[in-house]
Parts: C-alpha cells; sequence; structure tokens
C-alpha cells in the first residue's frame, strides 16, 4: 500500500509539476527501502549469530519472516525446556538410585555414570568419560564377562580396591550395540547367605556326631551276633542316653533361637525381683557343681528388673553354667549385681577359670564359636549359648561385656538400660544375698 501510494505521488509530480520532482521523490523512496531491508536483514544475521537472544521484530515484508521466526523459536524453546527437564529428571533419579548405573557405548567406553559407580566403580565423571571400563574395573572376570554375549546371569565381584565390598554386576543391552551396566551391593546378602550355608553344615555336623553313635550300638544291638555283658550293655545305653541328651539339647537351643529370632520383640513385660532371680541362678550353679567350686553371690542394691523372666533367666543360667563348666575343680564362680553410676543395671559372672585368648572374644555370640571344640562337647556345651544371650539381651535392649584373662579367669556381665530398672522398694520383701559356699 506505502509503495503504491509513493508511486502514484511520484506519477503525479512528474506529470503536474517536473519529472525532475517525480524522480527525487522516487529515489528518496527506493534508498529508504533498501534502507529497511538492509536494516532487517542485519537484525536477522544478529540474532542468527546469537539465537538465544528474543527475536527482533521485523518491517514491512520482513513482519512475516521475523513473525515465523518467532514462532519456531518459541517451539524450540519450549522443546528445549522440556529436554532439560526430562534430563534433570532422569539424572535426579540416577542420583537417588541405590545401585551403580554406567552407560557404556559399543566399545564398552564410559558414556555417564551415578555417583553410586563414582563410589562403588571408583569412576571420576569428571575424567574418565570415554574410558574403556575394563581400565577402571581390573578384573579377569568382568572383562571375560563383557566379551560374552550372554548377560542371562549377573556376575558377583570382589574388587581389589575394596575386599570388604561384595558386588552383583549386570549388563543389558540396548539401543544401538549400547550397553547399561548396573551393579549393586550384595555384600550383606552375601554374608547372610554363607552363614545360612555355614548354619546348615554346623547343625548336621553337630547331629551327626551322636547319631553315628548311636546308630552304631542300634547296628550291633541288632544283629545280635555279639553278646553283651549286663554291665557292657548299662554302659552301651548309658552312652546312647548320653548321646540323645546331647542332640535333645542341641534341639532345644535351636527352637529357642528360632524362637527369639522370629518374635520382633519381648511379648511379656513382667517384674523380676533380682534377689529371687539371684536366688535361683545360685541353686542352679550349685546343682551344676556338685560341691566342686566356691560359689559366691553379691547384690548390693536390690532391684526389680522388668523384661522376659523366662528369657533372663535362661540367658544368666548360660552365662553361670559357662562359668561351672570353664572352671576347674576348686575354682571360685562368683555372681554379682549392683546399680552402674548412670543407673544402669549390670549383672556379673566371673570365675576364676581357663580365660579366654581376646582374638575369641569378639566371636564367641556366634553361633556355634567354640574356643575348644573338645573341652566344649565334654561339658555338653552346643556352642549356642553365648549367642542366645546376646539374642535375648539385645531384646531387653541391653549389651553383654566380656573381660578375661586366659588362665585366670572371665567375666561376663549384662548391662540392662536404667528404664528397664525399677526400685526394689516398690516390692514388699527383696531379697539380698551374699552366700558363700565352697
Ligand atoms: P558352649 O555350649 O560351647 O559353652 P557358648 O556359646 O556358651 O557355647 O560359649 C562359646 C564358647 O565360649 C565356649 O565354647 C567356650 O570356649 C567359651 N566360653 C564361654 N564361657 C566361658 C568361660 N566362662 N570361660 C572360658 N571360656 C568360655
Amino acid at each position: 500500500m506505502v509503495v503504491l501510494a509513493v508511486l502514484a505521488i511520484s506519477a503525479s509530480l512528474w506529470f503536474l509539476l517536473e519529472p525532475g520532482w517525480g524522480a527525487a521523490v522516487g529515489c528518496i523512496f527506493a534508498i529508504w527501502l533498501l534502507w529497511r531491508h538492509l536494516a532487517n536483514a542485519v537484525a536477522l544475521l544478529t540474532w542468527l549469530r546469537n539465537p538465544a537472544q528474543p527475536v527482533p521484530n521485523g518491517s514491512g515484508p520482513w513482519e512475516g519472516v521475523f513473525a515465523e521466526l518467532h514462532r519456531v523459536a518459541r517451539t524450540q524453546r519450549l522443546e528445549h525446556e522440556r529436554l532439560t527437564s526430562a534430563v534433570t529428571r532422569f539424572r535426579s533419579a540416577g542420583t537417588a538410585m541405590p545401585d551403580a548405573v554406567v552407560i557404556l557405548d559399543a566399545e564398552n567406553h564410559i558414556e555417564w555414570c551415578n555417583p553410586m559407580a563414582e563410589r562403588f566403580l571408583g569412576i571420576d565423571i569428571g575424567k574418565d568419560v570415554g574410558q574403556p571400563i575394563i581400565n577402571l574395573v581390573r578384573t579377569p572376570d568382568f572383562a571375560a564377562y563383557l566379551q560374552q554375549r550372554a548377560y542371562g546371569e549377573p556376575l558377583e565381584l570382589k574388587l581389589a580396591r575394596s575386599e570388604e565390598l561384595i558386588l552383583s554386576l549386570r549388563v543389558i543391552p540396548y539401543g544401538q550395540d549400547q550397553k547399561l551396566l548396573l551393579c549393586r551391593d550384595v555384600t550383606q546378602a552375601s554374608r547372610l547367605e554363607t552363614m545360612r550355608r555355614d548354619f546348615v553344615a554346623n547343625v548336621s555336623h553337630e547331629l551327626k556326631t551322636p547319631l553315628t553313635v548311636v546308630n552304631g550300638f542300634l547296628e550291633t544291638l541288632v544283629d545280635g551276633r555279639i553278646k553283651f555283658t549286663e554291665s557292657r550293655s548299662r554302659e552301651i545305653f548309658g552312652t546312647m542316653q548320653h548321646q540323645t541328651d546331647r542332640m535333645l539339647r542341641l534341639v532345644e537351643d535351636l527352637l529357642t533361637l528360632s524362637a527369639l529370632e522370629s518374635s520382633a520383640g519381648l511379648s511379656v513385660e513382667e517384674e523380676i525381683d533380682v534377689g529371687a532371680l539371684l536366688q535361683g541362678l545360685h541353686d542352679e550353679a550349685a546343682a551344676l557343681s556338685g560341691g566342686r567350686h566356691k560359689l559366691l553371690v553379691e547384690c548390693d542394691t536390690p532391684a526389680v528388673i522388668v523384661g522376659s523372666d523366662a528369657e533372663l533367666r535362661s540367658a544368666f543360667g548360660n552365662l553361670v553354667a559357662n562359668a561351672i563348666h570353664y572352671t576347674p575343680s576348686g575354682g571360685e564362680v562368683r555372681l554379682s549385681w549392683h546399680i552402674r553410676d548412670g543407673g544402669d543395671g549390670e549383672f556379673t559372672v566371673s570365675d576364676s577359670g581357663v580365660g579366654i585368648e581376646p582374638h575369641h572374644i569378639p566371636r564367641l555370640t556366634e553361633r556355634f564359636y567354640r574356643i575348644d571344640q573338645s573341652r566344649s562337647r565334654e561339658t555338653g556345651g552346643t556352642g549356642l549359648g553365648l549367642a542366645i544371650v546376646k539374642h535375648v539381651l539385645t531384646r531387653h535392649q541391653a549389651t553383654l561385656e566380656i573381660s578375661s584373662q586366659p588362665g585366670r579367669g572371665s567375666r561376663f556381665s549384662a548391662i540392662l538400660p536404667g528404664r528397664r530398672l525399677k526400685s526394689a522398694v516398690t516390692r514388699s520383701q527383696p531379697i539380698v544375698l551374699n552366700v558363700a559356699q565352697s
């Protein structure tokens, strides 16, 4: 429209006035048009060099061009924002994952990894992108696993840089020959599996020995070719009874452990008078000792424990039985109770027995851990006593403290938290013992 109007004015001037005026107006107009095109072209070029800037507004015929550019740039910006947010979400998901994730290209070079991969596999995302993964995970098993094409089964791996850590690695091929390497910490699960296997092997072994003895005698008796004297028969039946007692004790201890493990917390909260508890334990010790030991009981502060009477009696009874079993005749076994400064209760069994080398102490509460297999069997031990003690104490939020000197004796203390104690004053008749028996 503007162009037509200017052309009309130029033509009118050309014919009505002088042709010079018409030509001058036409020239000025042409120059203006040219300048406007140039200005738009420069604006376009400037924007193209820096498309992050907003699209400028065009004029004249450029208006439509710039409007279209504006629309395209807006669509692209929205798409970019969508992709950036998707990548951010992917990254945060990768960061939050408890497993390590590494993206590998066709040549097994690292393209990306999450922070867990940096921790487990020692990858430094800042430096190691583009590196072959086998330069960082340097074990022949892993190299062989990566080379094979069937990744059905995960690979269990211990890395040289952290012997403690057991990892399960799995490769998932995807896209154009790319691979996702997933890596999970299975240290705990693997340890539990080893413990389970050891436990089954231990129980089988413990039961096999007495069963073999009983079975051997039964075969001979059924065979009937050997005639035994009455005293020999009594001896054989005695041994068989001893072996079945041993199996029974083992099964009972296993059932106790299993019951302790399968119930989450205490089902009963009884009031247990410490004096009466000590009296009962003393009587048990006296029966087990048969007068071979000097027994002492000390209770400086009467108290009432809140917990499971049966469980605590069984746990403390195990400590007392061990003290008797591992103290030679003539030795001393002392049971004591006192309240510590902080208000916690301490039940201690100390003896003057064989004692324990320091390196055994941290492992004593493991199932079937024995220092001297034959001595433990001689004493009728199942190797589960201290494991039961530990479980019972844990259920009472209590702890076990062990100190010992080889050849001089041991001291086992159960520390019960103050909140599990009540003053014995609330009870009618606290029993205070200070018994010595030799
Ligand atoms: P066990 O049935 O064999 O006695 P425990 O779990 O009760 O099993 O004890 C584990 C091991 O700890 C025992 O085999 C023994 O070697 C050692 N032990 C426990 N109590 C004492 C103690 N008072 N003195 C010396 N050694 C002990």
